[in-house]
């Protein structure tokens, strides 16, 4: 029997409805709408695609985007200087600094300028801490996405084994430490892990988050595991072996459609959150 495979566009029709909502009364209370400024650095042709993506979910969920784009030979203090600005401007709700910059800026400094109110994507080294605490604050946004999708299947992970590979400090680390949080036991494998194929076979949830095409075959997963594919590369092509895992897994996120559209819908989402706490509207983590 095959995998039931997530559906992330529509669970994140049904974040991004709410979050219209939420936009909408925002809107209503405060005479403008919940605004997410998105800064670009450079031409990388794939980083222009996603920060246009992004911008452009905005207006269908009642939300305003700003676009703040420097050359690619900016420096670090430019960057700064911008993400401070946008930090200090009250008609700015959250900000997106598109991961990766240009290998001359200091990209750990620019996330860690991003006041920790507006860190709607939840780059910055305060906003990890707040997340692996429990503390309020916001969660890295595909960490996020993928906890949401294991909620809308209503998949029980208390006391499961988990595989996450990869440990970047926007997807593997924090999604391991918010799996940690909802108690399951969690091994984080990275490029110098002895033995990927058994600490995989081994796991009941599995994260790739490698940025591997294909790294994860069908035949190392534990039959009725559940995948979940956070790899994005080029071809539209996950971190896992689609055809191979969708015989074994018991639930599976494809890509494209799985954990992608849920990333960008808890981007807005975090967004409109940003905009209400900052108004004192609701206070939750
Ligand atoms: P990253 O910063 O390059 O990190 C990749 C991680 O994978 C590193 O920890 C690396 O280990 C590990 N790794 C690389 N090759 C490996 C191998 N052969 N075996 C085991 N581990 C290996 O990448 P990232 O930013 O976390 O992104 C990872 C993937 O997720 C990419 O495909 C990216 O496009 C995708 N992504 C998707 C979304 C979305 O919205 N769907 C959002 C963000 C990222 P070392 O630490 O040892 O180098």
């Amino acid at each position: 029997m095959g995998a039931v495979l997530m559906d992330g566009h529509a669970v994140a029709a049904d974040l991004n409805r709410e979050t219209a909502v939420r936009a909408g009364v925002f809107t209503q209370a405060h005479g403008r709408r919940p605004t997410l400024a998105t800064v670009l650095v450079g031409d990388d042709p794939a980083s222009r695609t996603y920060v246009r993506m992004k911008a452009s979910r905005c207006p269908a969920v009642g939300l305003d985007s700003q676009r703040h784009e420097l050359p690619g030979h900016a420096s670090t203090e430019q960057v700064v200087d911008v993400v401070r600005m946008l930090s200090d401007d009250p008609r700015v709700d959250g900000i997106l600094v598109q991961h990766p910059v240009p290998a001359q800026v200091d990209e750990r400094r620019v996330f860690d300028a991003i006041a920790s109110a507006k860190d709607v994507d939840g780059v910055s080294t305060a906003s990890f801490g707040a997340m692996a605490f429990g503390e309020p604050g916001f969660a890295s946004c595909t960490p996020a996405a993928i906890l949401r999708l294991l909620d809308a299947y209503e998949i029980d992970v208390a006391g499961k084994r988990a595989v996450v590979i990869g440990r970047s400090p926007i997807l593997g680390k924090p999604v391991a430490m918010l799996l940690l949080a909802r108690d399951v036991t969690v091994t984080i494998c990275h490029s110098r892990t002895a033995d990927l194929a058994e600490a995989v076979a081994q796991a009941d949830i599995v994260v790739a988050a490698a940025g591997r095409p294909g790294l994860v075959r069908g035949e190392w997963i534990k039959p009725g595991a559940v995948v979940l594919d956070a790899g994005y590369n080029p071809g539209n092509l996950g971190d896992v072996d689609y055809v191979g895992a969708v015989e074994r897994a018991s639930y599976l996120s494809p890509v494209p459609g799985g954990v992608g559209p849920m990333t960008i819908a808890v981007l807005l989402a975090q967004t409109v959150d940003a905009a209400e706490r900052a108004h004192g509207v609701r206070l939750s983590a």
